[in-house]
């Protein structure tokens, strides 16, 4: 039986159409409209594509951007400084600082810098700890997609196994601590797990972070599982996740295909947080 595609594309489309409405009231109500700050060092052409998507998205749902484009040899005392500065700008509602940054600057020291309270990506310790406490704060954007295709979806949690492979802070840890928030038994796996299909198995939800192409086979899933793929694996066949899709797809209720999964929905939760910020100072 083939598995039922969740459809990142029409899901991201989705609640970017609520964001734009629920922008328009933001700025019929407060006389501004919610601005996003990028920050990005160097020339990574890839990097600059994501930066230029965001902006895109920007433009869809309402919100303004405001870029800032640094050099490749930019001191890390100079890029603390921008961030910093932009913590206290009244204008700014959101800090987004393109990862990764080039190698003489440490990413940890400039995240850090970020004001929490502008940290749409998530990624402060302010940010991590009130998401492990079970407080409410902005939650890195992958991870908060995974959730909402998971309720667009209406997947029962509660009460659910769920299964994260990976234990990055930037995915698996979130996922993770979203789902146990939502009252999941949750089991986290890495690279040290011994028995990988035993344990994925189990899962009624399963999510792959692990960025290894198409690593968790048929073997891996429960019959009838919702299989979430957060990997985006660049091959000589092109993009892959971390799930074998053909293979997990005969065994799984419903599946993320890779590309037109959880890839779109990360940008589309980045305007819901910023939008959030704005209405959160
Ligand atoms: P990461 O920081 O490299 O973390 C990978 C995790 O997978 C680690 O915890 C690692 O375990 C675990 N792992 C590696 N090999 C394993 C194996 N053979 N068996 C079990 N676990 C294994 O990666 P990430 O940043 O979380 O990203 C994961 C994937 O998601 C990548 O493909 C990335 O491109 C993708 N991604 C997609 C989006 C999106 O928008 N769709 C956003 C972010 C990331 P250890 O901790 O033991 O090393």
């Amino acid at each position: 039986m083939a598995a039922r595609i969740i459809d990142g594309k029409l899901i991201s489309t989705e609640v970017k159409d609520r964001i734009a409405a629920e922008v328009a009231e933001y700025v019929e109500a407060e006389g501004r409209t919610p601005t996003l700050a990028t920050v990005i060092v160097g020339d990574d052409p890839a990097s600059h594509i994501y930066v230029a998507n965001k902006h895109k998205a920007c433009e869809q749902v309402g919100i303004n951007s405001a870029h800032h484009g640094l050099d490749a040899d930019t001191p890390e005392d100079e890029l603390v400084e921008l961030v910093a500065s932009l913590g206290i700008d009244d204008s700014i509602d959101g800090i987004l600082v393109q990862l990764p940054v080039p190698g003489h600057i440490n990413p940890d020291v400039v995240v850090g810098a970020i004001n929490p309270a502008k940290d749409v990506d998530g990624l402060t310790p302010v940010s991590a700890g009130l998401l492990s406490a079970g407080n409410p704060g902005l939650v890195p954007c992958t991870p908060a997609g995974v959730i909402e295709m998971l309720d667009h979806e209406g997947v029962e949690l509660s009460g659910a196994e769920a299964v994260v492979v990976g234990r990055s802070n930037l995915v698996g840890k979130p996922v993770a601590a979203l789902l146990l928030a939502r009252n999941a038994t949750v089991t986290i796996c890495h690279s040290r797990t011994k028995d990988l299909p035993g344990t994925c198995s189990r899962a009624d939800v399963l999510v792959a972070a692990v960025g290894v192409p198409e690593l968790l086979g048929a073997d891996c899933v429960k019959p009838g599982a919702t299989v979430i793929d957060v990997g985006m694996n660049r091959t000589d066949d092109g993009l892959k996740g971390d799930v074998d899709f053909a293979a997990a797809s005969e065994v799984a209720g419903a599946i993320t295909p890779v590309p037109g999964g959880v890839g779109p929905m990360t940008i589309a939760m980045l305007m819901s947080n910023t939008l959030a910020a704005a209405r959160a100072r």
